[in-house]
Parts: structure tokens; sequence; C-alpha cells
């Protein structure tokens, strides 16, 4: 067998007694729909984020739309991101009627530049895109939000986006997909801005088997309209309605399944760091390996290697069997779908540079010394 991009099936072997006695027990209790273990799985999640408020929805894509929702965002509002992500990200934003407007990243990091992101809000105030590039339709946008995202596991620089965010009133939502159980001096994942949005998509460190999400935050009031939202806007009873929702809750099975992994959860990120840990001793005179700043813990969704020669990497890499994948060949503001936003080639250099060099590798918590050193042995002969 080949070896896997991410092996979900050795965690499944491992925890299968114990994911099919919680599975059976929602089949037993038939609460299908916002079960106990629903509760059981948001008082967890929030204990571990060491957030006061753990909400569970569909997906993390809805994680992202819900707390936008909350805010009001809708036509007028520019809500600022990275340009250099999966696209849900900003997806959220276009589908409010809002405009995204895209700020570079920090080459180090792949995440948000905090000093463009200063100058991409001072550029939509002062209404002048020759202090930093701007969508079509900037003469009426108001800046409204942030979404950073921490990108491929690693929290972006919230001491400094927190600060801008302070100075200019702006509420900023973590988009932790990728990156629940890591941190920053201790301070977790998720717990970042005003609200988090992570997402239990399969592929993602912490993963159930299906779509699942969920949205962090400490603020109560924000909580108790993420809870209604949630469901249809409901009032104070299932047939009230005060608000235009979404039907975003999660699977009773789902909670099911992840309460087990989470029990292993902090026992895999510290696999996951040993491999990257090892993969960076392999691999750093060849390619340039993920760059880790102080006081940073990655959750290592992936373990991304930038090259001038990627295209060359990733013909060796399939010529020898090993699984790459390239996350993102075309960063946002490129994307067809934001084409009337006007945005030119050459107006982020720093996520079109990513995107042209960037190659993933297989990254989970069980990969073996041997795996580690054929792939590595793989992406030195290809580059060779
Ligand atoms: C996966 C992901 C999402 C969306 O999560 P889904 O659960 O697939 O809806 C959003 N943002 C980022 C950065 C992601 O990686």
């Amino acid at each position: 067998m080949g070896i896997p991009f991410i092996d979900l099936k050795a965690q499944y072997k491992r925890l299968e007694p114990e994911i099919r006695r919680r599975m059976d027990a929602v089949l037993g209790h038939g609460q299908y729909i916002l079960g106990p273990e629903i509760r059981e799985l948001e008082e967890r999640l929030a204990a571990f984020a060491g957030t006061r408020f753990c909400l569970t929805c569909s997906s993390g894509t809805d994680a992202l739309l819900l707390p936008l929702m909350a805010w009001g965002v809708g036509p007028g509002d520019a809500v600022l991101t990275t340009a250099y992500s999966f696209y849900a990200t900003a997806e959220v934003i276009a589908l409010l009627g809002a405009t995204p407007v895209f700020v570079d990243i920090d080459p180090a990091t792949f995440n948000m530049d905090p000093a463009a992101l200063e100058r991409a809000i001072t550029a939509l105030k002062a209404k002048d895109p020759s202090l930093h590039p701007l969508p079509s339709g900037y003469e009426r946008l108001r800046p409204k939000a942030i979404i950073p995202v921490d990108l491929f596991g690693l929290p972006a620089d919230y001491a400094a986006i927190e600060a801008v965010a302070a100075r200019h009133g702006l509420p900023v939502l973590e988009d932790a997909a990728q990156s629940y159980g890591g941190s920053v001096r201790g301070r977790m994942a998720g717990s970042f801005g005003q609200a988090a949005a992570t997402s239990f998509f399969p592929a993602k460190p912490l993963g159930c088997y299906g779509d699942g999400g969920a949205i962090f935050t400490d603020d109560e009031a924000l909580h108790a309209q993420l809870v209604s939202l949630r469901v249809h806007g409901q009032g104070s009873d299932k047939y009230e309605n005060v608000a235009v929702g979404i039907n975003g809750r999660m699977d009773t099975l789902q909670a099911a399944i992840m309460l087990p992994k989470l029990e292993i959860f902090p026992e895999e990120l510290r696999l996951r760091q040993a491999a990257a840990e090892r993969y960076t001793e392999l691999l750093r005179d060849v390619v340039e390996t993920p760059g880790i700043p102080g006081g940073c813990v990655s959750a290592w969704a992936q373990y991304t290697v930038r090259t001038d020669r990627r295209e060359a990497l990733l013909e060796g890499l399939k010529a020898r069997g090993v699984p790459a994948m390239i996350y993102y060949r075309i960063p946002l503001h490129l994307q067809p779908v934001f084409r009337h936003l006007g945005y030119a080639a050459g107006s982020m250099p720093a996520s079109e540079a990513a995107a042209a060099s960037v190659l993933s590798l297989p990254m989970h918590p069980y990969l073996d010394e041997a795996t580690l050193s054929q792939v590595a042995g793989a992406v030195r002969d290809a580059l060779a």
C-alpha cells in the first residue's frame, strides 16, 4: 500500500471500540439533533481552547458565517482578510453581500501581515488606493471586521493584529480551521479575537467523520445570538423566530465520534510536532522548511515547504509514489469569482509567490521514522 497523505485509518484502528461505544449510545437514546453529546463536546472544546463559550455547528464555513451574520455584516461593508487561504474564508464575506478587502501575507509565516493590515484600513478610511490595493467600489465601503487565518496550523500574529483592530474599533474573527490545538505563548488557537471559527472536516488536525465546525467566544451576548442564528434565528421557543438564521447544527453522531478523538488529541499534537521536527532535520538543506516564530506552536495541519523548483518536486514525488498537495495554487484576490473586484496580478506579491512555490508533504500523527525518511529521501532525489 502506498503512503497516505493523511492517515485516518490508523487513528480509527486505535479508537474503534470507543468510537463505536459512543455512537451506539446515540443510536440508543435517539437524540440525533442537539443530543447530550453536543453539549458535552462543546464544554470540552471550550475548556481546551480556554474560552468561556463554544458552539458546535455544521461546518467550518458556517462557523465563519455565523459570527459575521451576528455582527450584521452586509452590503457596503469591507471585511479585511488574507489573500492566501482556502476559498471559504473570503466566500462567507461575499455570501453576505459584503466585500473582501485582501491583505498580503508575511512570507515567513504565510499569515496576514499586520503592517499591511494597518495600511489597508488606512487606505479604506482615506479612500486612497495609492496607500494599499483596494477593490473596485472602495469609495462606498466602510471597514467592518477582520478575518486573519492561521494557515497550515500556525496562529497568526494576534498581538499585532489585535492592536491594529483595537485602534480602529474593528472586531476580529480568527479563522482557526487549521490551527485548533496550536498556541501562542500558552494561549490556544480558537481564543483570539472577539470570536474564532474552526472546522472538523475529516482532514483537519481534529476531525469528525463528516462535516462539522465550532465557534469560540468569551462574549456572552454574541454566544446567545449565535445559539439563535444556528437554528433559524429562533427566539424563546422553537416556533418563535427573531432573526434570519440558518440550519447550522452539528449532528449528535459527529459529536459522539469526536469525544474519543479529543481524548487523544494532545498526544496526537505532540506526534505531529515530532514528525514536523524530523522533516525539518531531514530537509532544511534542500527546501525552505516552515519557520515557527518563537513562542508559537503549530497544530501542523500541513507540513508545507517552499522551493522555486516546485513542479519538478511535484513530478518527482509522484514518480516515487509519495503523495503531495498544493495549497493553494490561486491566491484569493486572483480567483475568477473575485475578478469583478479588479485586483491586479502583482498586487499581493507575497501571496502570489507563496502560491507559486509551496508544496505540502504527508502529515498526520502516525508517520513513523521509515515513512518520514522515505518521504524526505524522495524529496531529495526529486531535487537532485
Ligand atoms: C477547511 C477550512 C475552512 C472551511 O471549513 P469546512 O469545515 O470545510 O467548511 C475555512 N477556512 C480554512 C482556512 C480552512 O482550512
